[in-house]
């Protein structure tokens, strides 16, 4: 494995800024000091991204050339996939088999933007009036700053990353410093595939640095995907310059269980939407489970056995289902939330600990609390671990209150034996995404957040039109254009 460094204007320079430790949450072991950028480092990787936006080849090219590089670049990834997986394994605790999916979900995303961009109408001229004629423009935005979490490092980073460059605008990644190993490969892909010095940058900062990237003037864009509360600080950071801001934020999302739903069917797609296999560090887990009274004694069961047959250990192994949190600081957080449920009057029905057969690593058993109501903590705040808690819901009507109950707004799901009935659910539900009976990302589908969840889509022709800029060139009518 080689050492994270910086990559700047086409070349890898060590960090000159503090250290950030990257330590296995499975084994505590620290598997190196990440020597993150100082702010001037970080102001030339900005100043290198202007530089081949304004008077680099990239933005110039065809889409077609443009999208030679983007499938290059998958191609390099593609033959790296085993050490790519390993990395996310020994960064994040993701279990291998997930986090192998993960990087294919990356590698894939490089070649839909790609061919996606090719297809992009990007002008048409419209007669204003009996004068004049407009050629409407859509233009890339220019240069884009990436802020990404730790919780899936390399897809978040390239669902940001390939559709804006796909569109010619060039990009600066700053991504979690948790989770950094994956990036060296990736500059070195973007290198090997001819991408221009400077189109992408891969700058590691601490949040001070960071800030200081949002407020540069020469930043067009910021594409930030993390917590609301930092979320809000980078809409804060980006207004004096009026700088464009796509936010993807945190959630407290829920799955709503109809009277007609059998558990035996369903539970596995509920425990599933919780975001288990990330071990509920999932933007979109569906953590609230509001259920009918009718048969709330029936689904609590199913969901305790559901969970407590989840194989729960060794990230590597590829049988294991639940690997640890991926911090020592997300394991205090989590542990806070299932103090604070107890104290608060839910029922512990399973797990709240640490798994005995696991003394060593940031382990969490799966998690489920009982008779939750809407005042508690656990009820309102994200909890990004595997704790589920079960609302109770008096009829459809009552189910859709609890479930809009909530600041923020990203995803939901109904369970139904009827997928109409489930769709009316659907409709009343304020969430960028949401799903009947099913679970899993849809790539090419715009997806973000309402209310506190976010600003703007990722995603899809949607997601890739968000780094793009309007324009109108008027000409008098008849003239010839080029
Ligand atoms: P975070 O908000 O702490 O950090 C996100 C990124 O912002 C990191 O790169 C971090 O270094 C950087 N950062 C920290 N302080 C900053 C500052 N002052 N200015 C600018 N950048 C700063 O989030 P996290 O703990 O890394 O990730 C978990 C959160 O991300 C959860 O809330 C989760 O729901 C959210 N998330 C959302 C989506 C989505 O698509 N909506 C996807 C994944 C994760």
């Amino acid at each position: 494995m080689s050492t994270p460094e910086l990559f700047i204007g086409g070349e890898r320079i060590p960090g000159a800024g503090s250290l950030h430790p990257v330590v296995n949450p499975a084994t505590e072991e620290t598997v190196l000091q990440l020597a993150q950028a100082d702010s001037a480092q970080a102001r030339r990787a900005v100043a290198a991204a202007r530089a081949a936006f304004d008077e680099g080849p990239w933005p110039r090219l065809g889409a077609d050339e443009r999208a030679a590089v983007l499938h290059r670049i998958a191609d390099h990834l593609e033959a790296r996939h085993d050490e790519l997986t390993a990395s996310c394994v020994r960064e994040l605790g993701q279990p291998v088999t997930g986090a192998r999916g993960a990087v294919a979900t990356a590698i894939e995303m490089w070649r839909r933007y790609a061919d996606l961009a090719r297809t992009l109408p990007r002008q048409e001229d419209r007669e204003v009036d009996a004068r004049r004629t407009a050629r409407v423009l859509r233009v890339p935005v220019g240069v884009v700053l990436a802020i990404t979490p730790w919780n899936s490092p390399l897809l978040l980073a390239s669902l940001k990353i390939a559709p804006a460059l796909a569109v010619g605008c060039t990009v600066v990644l700053k991504p979690a410093s948790e989770g950094p190993l994956t990036f060296g490969p990736l500059g070195e892909a973007a290198e090997a595939a001819g991408l221009p010095p400077g189109a992408l940058g891969i700058v590691y900062a601490d949040p001070a640095t960071t800030a200081g990237m949002v407020a540069d003037a020469d930043v067009d864009l910021v594409s930030f995907t993390g917590s609301s509360a930092v979320g809000a600080e980078v809409l804060r950071g980006a207004a004096p310059n009026i700088t464009r801001s796509i936010l993807e934020l945190g959630g407290k999302s829920a799955s709503i269980v109809l009277d007609d739903a059998e558990p035996a069917e369903f539970v596995s797609g509920v425990v599933a939407a919780a975001g288990v296999n990330l071990c509920g560090q999932q933007c979109t887990s569906r953590s609230r489970i509001i259920v009918p009274r009718s048969r709330h004694a029936e689904w609590v069961a199913a969901l305790k056995d559901a969970l407590a047959a989840l194989r729960v250990g060794d990230p590597t192994d590829p049988a294991t289902q639940v690997g640890p949190l991926a911090t020592a600081r997300q394991r205090d957080r989590v542990e806070a939330y299932v103090r604070s449920g107890r104290e608060q009057g839910a029922r512990l029905v399973l797990g709240g600990g640490r798994p005995a057969h696991l003394p060593t690593g940031w382990f969490v058993e799966p998690t489920l609390f009982d008779e939750v109501t809407p005042d508690m903590r656990i009820a309102r705040e994200e909890i990004f671990g595997p704790v589920l808690t079960v609302f109770v819901h008096d009829g459809v009507d009552d189910a859709i209150r609890i479930a809009n109950d909530s600041e923020y707004g990203l995803a939901g799901s109904v369970w139904t034996a009827d997928v109409a009935r489930g769709y009316e659910v659907a409709l009343r539900i304020r969430t960028g995404t949401f799903q009947i009976n099913t679970t899993g990302r849809a790539i090419d589908q715009p997806a973000g957040g309402m209310k506190r969840s976010g600003l703007g889509r990722e995603g899809g022709v949607e997601g890739m039109e968000a780094f793009l800029e309007l324009r109108q060139i008027q000409v008098p009518l008849g003239a010839e254009l080029p």
